[in-house]
């Protein structure tokens, strides 16, 4: 799947979403699938903190990039305001866009 040429589907639920690992019940804010290039956010969990960290944090999932441990990072799993992509992080995006690139253009030969 070219990244450039993504649509991404966002969709916004009025439900919330509950994630149940090893018996613990996880509140998602919200999920970034990369196979299915979609976005899902729940307004029952982000009613006091829908940003648009939120959103990049997940439209970065799309895009393949793993949660980080870098604590500032907008890739933590604890999404904070003002966060960006750490330099590991950018990095691993910018991999990814340049080997979208090459695909694109050694099968338009
Ligand atoms: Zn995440
Ligand atoms: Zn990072």
């Amino acid at each position: 799947m070219n990244i450039l040429k993504r649509t991404l589907k966002i969709t916004i639920m009025d439900a919330e979403m509950t994630l149940e690992k090893e018996g613990k019940i996880d509140h998602l804010n919200g999920l970034g699938l990369e196979k299915t290039n979609s976005v899902l956010l729940s307004t029952k969990t982000l009613v006091q903190h829908i940003t648009s960290e939120t959103l990049f944090h997940e439209i970065m999932h799309v895009f393949g990039l793993k949660h980080c441990n870098e604590n500032s990072c907008l890739m933590n799993k604890e999404v904070k305001n003002d966060s960006f992509l750490c330099g590991k992080c950018e990095k691993e995006l910018e991999k990814g866009i340049v080997k979208e690139m090459k695909n694109r253009l050694q099968s338009s030969v």
